[in-house]
């Protein structure tokens, strides 16, 4: 059997076709053109499909079922995508507009809601049934897995993990409240407190590892490097850094227990560097009962991750 999968974004459609072992065999990227009207967008969509399946000698027998990633909220089971940032999708029947060309079974997600269920069916939590990944990009987002499928709440938009508040008041966010996880844990909020303690403190070699001497140019890789070699106040950032990670971790598994929390988005890239001390600081904000059974984990998947969970995501409904 295979499966399609495509995460469709507001830059570019990326369509992938898994073997019966969850690989990607085939992977096309068009761009979206999301100026235009979703039907057209959807035509597209659906002849990408159709050119992977005459390419690989495929019938619709073949296929499992096509899956459909969306940024904004979807419903899964009825293939609608109720709102799309970047694109104009509002209200649209995704299914009816696939099937118009394509006679498979259609399934729509939100992008970060399948980018963890890959991670939990053929990721760093492979085979695992309860799992949560935090996303630690520009924003903090993420999925929950529970009994190995997507749980997004009652009305397919829950899941926002990057907004929950970890200090009442705290720094203003996106989502209108203060103090979001998003606003601490995230690679931005790392790459601004990092610009802030090396302009408080000239002698931080923060301040020569910049690009051009100018801290706008300041990576989250950056500040790990500078730790690395011994640099105090990157030493210091980052340790806070882990600790605002650790507290959005704590939280999760004090809602949720899921069996491991796995770390995705630019970050998950530090691997051990980042997870061993959210482990540490997370196990310690623990209670007996309700300890850290396993380590923290770095996603693995990368951006091949949001095809693979749109892909699978008609084999969990
Ligand atoms: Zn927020």
């Amino acid at each position: 059997m295979y499966y399609i999968g495509v995460d469709l974004g507001g830059t570019t459609i990326k369509a992938g076709l898994l073997n019966s072992d969850y690989e990607i065999i085939k992977k096309v990227v068009i761009p979206t053109g999301a100026e235009r009207s979703s039907e057209e967008v959807l035509r597209d969509m659906a002849m990408l499909c159709r050119e992977i399946m005459q390419e690989h000698n495929l019938t619709e027998e073949d296929v499992h079922s096509i899956g459909i990633g969306s940024p904004g909220i979807a419903s899964p089971i009825e293939g609608i995508i109720h709102y799309a940032s970047n694109l104009n999708f509002n209200e649209v029947n995704v299914r009816n507009e696939i099937q118009k060309y394509i006679n498979l079974p259609v399934y729509v997600e939100n992008d970060a809601n399948c980018a963890a269920l890959a991670e939990a069916i053929c990721g760093a939590a492979k085979g695992e049934k309860d799992v949560v990944v935090m996303t630690l990009g520009t924003g903090v987002g993420g999925g929950i897995i529970i009994n190995g499928k997507v749980y997004s709440g009652a009305f397919c938009g829950g899941g926002e993990i990057g907004h929950h508040v970890i200090e009442m008041n705290g720094r203003p966010c996106g989502c209108g409240r203060k103090g979001c996880l998003e606003q601490y844990a995230s690679a931005t909020a790392l790459i601004n407190d990092a610009k802030a303690a090396a302009k408080a403190n000239a002698g931080s070699s923060l301040n020569e590892l910049v690009e051009d001497g100018n801290l706008d140019n300041m990576t989250a890789k950056i500040v790990f490097d500078a730790a690395q070699s011994g640099d105090e106040v990157a030493t210091a950032v980052l340790d806070q850094y882990f600790r605002y990670v650790a507290h959005g971790v704590a939280n999760i598994v004090y809602m949720l227990q899921p069996s491991t929390v796995v770390l995705g988005g630019g970050m998950s890239a530090q691997k051990e560097n980042l997870t061993g001390p959210v482990t540490q600081y997370a196990a310690e904000e623990m209670c007996p009962g309700l300890e850290l059974r396993n380590p923290v984990k770095a996603a693995i998947l990368g951006n091949d991750a949001g095809i693979i969970g749109a892909a699978l995501v008609g084999t969990t409904l």
